[in-house]
């Protein structure tokens, strides 16, 4: 009931009255205003869906949730998570926005930003290694958005390639906020910010979510990988010294040892590169 129609965006609708006059009506977009293409991509619980809307010819990707199976699994939970959080992160060009919710008998829909060049590890799978300068540019575009995302205090818990969306300029879009924390006070950013799943720590924060708390001790989320937890890694010969320096100054067991973002920024991998709004009027660097 909650879903119905919180989040839903509205457009607007101009329409002569009976005395001739134009009056601007304001409309709840819906599932008819939007003609369906191809699959995208299929997750657990969802199936995205290429759209293009009616009216003004943009094309979205549109998310559908059977409630049914949402349901029978349980996961309204992380449904609600989801929505909430990306509801909360509008603003910024390197998180997947979502532009209107609705819903029909059987389904629930989300219409997000397109992200037509796939999952940056697909992009990393083809190219095989990234040089410096991809690093760099993904790097920064990725920093960036986990900065935005702490300062509305959202902390993401699960960044990882297959979560990292690429538009059709190669620019990044970070999704998938299923397993989000939210803290309740939007405004007050986390001040230990570090980066990748788990770096924050908004346990130890005023600011963190009473009723997320308590369900804390079975909430493990992520991505289980025993290599992560022993830190079992390596490096090929003739890796670039910075960003050898920088990864083990990031793989750091002890949050409260691992850099902090602006650490990061600062760090001479970094030489040279620009942040915030300049950033993503950049054009990427061509993938060899
Ligand atoms: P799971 O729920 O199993 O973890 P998932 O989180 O990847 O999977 P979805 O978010 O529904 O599930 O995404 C399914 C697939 O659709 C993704 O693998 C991705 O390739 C594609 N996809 C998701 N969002 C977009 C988008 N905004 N633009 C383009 N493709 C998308």
């Amino acid at each position: 009931e909650d879903w119905k129609d919180r989040g839903a965006a509205v457009s607007t609708r101009r329409e002569i009255d009976a005395n001739g006059k134009t009056i601007v009506k304001t409309v709840k977009k819906g599932v008819r205003d939007f003609s369906f293409g191809r699959v995208l991509g299929e997750g657990s619980y969802s199936t995205v869906y290429l759209a293009t809307d009616r009216q003004t010819l943009k094309e979205y990707a549109i998310k559908v949730l059977e409630k049914r199976h949402i349901i029978k699994e349980k996961k309204i939970k992380y449904v609600n998570i989801e929505k909430d959080t990306l509801n909360r992160l509008t603003e910024h060009p390197g998180i997947v926005r979502l532009y209107y919710t609705f819903q029909d008998e059987n389904s629930l829909y989300y219409v997000l930003d397109l992200c037509n060049s796939g999952e940056l590890l697909g992009v990393l799978k083809k190219t095989g290694t990234f040089d410096v300068e991809c690093a760099r540019f993904f790097g920064a575009q990725i920093l960036d958005s986990i900065e935005y995302m702490h300062s509305r205090g959202v902390i993401h818990r699960d960044l990882k390639p297959e979560n990292v969306l690429l538009d059709d300029s190669m620019h990044v879009k970070i999704t998938d906020f299923g397993t989000a924390r939210l803290l309740t006070d939007p405004r007050a950013p986390p001040t230990a910010a570090g980066a990748g799943a788990g770096a924050a720590r908004p346990d130890d924060r005023p600011g963190r979510d009473k009723q997320q708390d308590d369900t804390r001790a079975e909430s493990f989320v992520g991505t289980a990988e025993y290599k992560i937890v022993e830190l079992d890694y390596g490096f090929p010969p003739g890796f670039p010294p910075a960003a050898q320096d920088l990864i083990e100054r990031l793989l750091v067991l002890d949050p409260e040892r691992r850099l902090t973002i602006e650490h990061i920024k600062n760090h001479e991998f970094f030489d040279g590169q620009t942040f915030g709004k300049q950033l993503w009027r950049m054009k990427a660097p061509r993938l060899r």
